[in-house]
């Protein structure tokens, strides 16, 4: 199982490189990550979370019921002008939720573990929320960059402490 990597950890922040090789480590990599998500309680995991800057997204929105949706290189190829702003979190930055416009609906296109291209057409509800949660973070881009100033700045004092604690997580691991 992976450490969770936490705000401030530099990683989380970086573009991910787009997975070239589909072989057994990329199998490994996902098989850690879905039992870190299962560990977390998470809906959704990205690799940059587990300090793997490559584009590989794990999802599920079952509560454990099924496997995770394995989505490598994905791409939002189609989203609805409606948004909808819901409560989100994230594990990386734990205790804190925030609320988060998304678009209502999506559809991703993305690659499974054996390279062979996959669509998930019209996402909505939760999923739609999942992945476009998800796929933010291969772009290094957090919950706190889609709320408003005025809320960031009633979060900073939790968020420095957060973002100190995870760079001093990334300096040992
Ligand atoms: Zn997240």
């Amino acid at each position: 199982m992976f450490d969770v990597r936490l705000y401030g950890d530099p990683v989380l922040r970086k573009t991910a490189e787009p997975v070239e090789k589909f072989d057994d480590n990329l199998k490994r990599l996902v098989e850690e990550m879905n039992e870190t998500l299962r560990a977390e309680d998470g809906v959704g995991l990205a690799a940059p979370q587990v300090g793997k800057s490559v584009k590989v997204v794990v999802i599920d929105t079952t509560n454990g019921e099924a496997e995770p949706v394995v989505l490598v290189n994905p791409v939002i190829v189609e989203s609805s002008e409606e948004m909808i702003t819901s409560e989100e979190g994230c594990l990386s930055v734990p205790g804190i939720s925030l609320s988060v416009p998304r678009h209502a609906v999506v559809t991703v296109k993305a690659f499974d573990l054996n390279g062979k291209e996959f669509k998930i057409e019209k996402a909505d509800g939760l999923m739609a929320k999942a992945l476009q949660h998800e796929i933010d973070h291969l772009n290094g881009i957090m919950i706190v960059d889609h709320v408003s100033v005025l809320q960031r700045t009633m979060l900073s004092s939790k968020l420095k402490k957060m973002a100190k604690s995870g760079r001093d997580k990334s300096q040992v691991s």
